[in-house]
């Protein structure tokens, strides 16, 4: 567990003002970041884990600046980024790696600890019996849930999602929401989890932080969060 702290942070892009002024603070817990399209979402995580800088303000993790690599931020995408042609257990080992290529992760010798890490992670979103599938004969839902296991397997103390469940049907967006929220628990990881669906939103969340123009337009406790939002 670990603590995040955005502090000021601006982002601009010539004329478009992306993100201003935004400030806030997570520790241990699972917050979800809500906003329509263009609120400044994807802009947001990516300046949390180094895709991109902000062009004033700070991210800290427990104090320490994030600049460069980030090996204590899991990250998971709408478009899970794996390889379809390989296993969903393979595609969890990339997770170990720092350079992620599915070439090294299958040449590379993995100690045990690797392994093991990657067969826990799969058992924590439910998909030991799925191990050895082929990514590409799962669903959706399933595919992210590999994507789920391979952040984990990096043992981050930060875990960001953009958008993870944006591609999904409704049943398999609720199916993929609750085993990030179990992930997140059983791994002691706090996680930041951009959506922009408010009915699943209340539903997992902790606590919420909606983003407007770029600017932070609420940050609200579970039970707070009203339709009018
Ligand atoms: P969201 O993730 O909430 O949909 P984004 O962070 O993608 O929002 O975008 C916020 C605003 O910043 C939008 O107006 C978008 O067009 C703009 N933006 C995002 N990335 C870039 C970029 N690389 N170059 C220029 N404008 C960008
Ligand atoms: P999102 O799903 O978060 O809205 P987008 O589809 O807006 O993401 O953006 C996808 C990619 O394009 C991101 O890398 C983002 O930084 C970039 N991007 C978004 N808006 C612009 C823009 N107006 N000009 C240039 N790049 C942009």
């Amino acid at each position: 567990m670990s603590t995040l702290t955005v502090e000021n942070v601006t982002k601009t892009y010539g004329d478009v003002t992306a993100l201003e002024d935004v400030s806030f603070e997570i520790e241990d817990e699972f917050v979800v970041l809500l906003g329509e399209s263009g609120a400044g979402k994807s802009t947001l995580l990516r300046c949390i884990n180094g895709l991109t800088e902000p062009t004033t303000g700070t991210v800290t993790l427990d104090g320490e600046p994030l600049a460069g690599s980030r090996p204590s931020v899991g990250m998971i995408f709408q478009q899970h980024n794996l390889v379809e042609g390989v296993s969903a257990y393979l595609n969890a080992l990339t997770g170990s790696l720092e350079r992620t290529s599915l070439l090294e992760s299958i040449f590379q010798w993995h100690d045990r600890a690797d392994k093991r890490r990657a067969l826990e992670a799969l058992e924590t979103v439910g998909l030991l019996d799925e191990a050895h599938q082929r990514v590409s004969q799962m669903s959706g839902g399933q595919q992210q849930r590999v994507g789920i296991a391979r952040a984990l397997v990096q043992d981050p103390s930060l875990v960001l999602a953009d958008e993870p469940v944006a591609s999904l049907d409704p049943g398999s967006a609720e199916d993929v929401m609750g085993y990030l929220k179990k992930a997140a628990t059983v791994h002691e990881v706090t996680a930041l989890v951009s959506l922009h669906q408010v009915n699943i939103a209340a539903h997992f969340g902790e606590r919420f932080i909606g983003l407007r123009d770029g600017q932070l337009l609420f940050d609200v406790q579970q039970g707070e969060l009203t339709p009018a939002l």
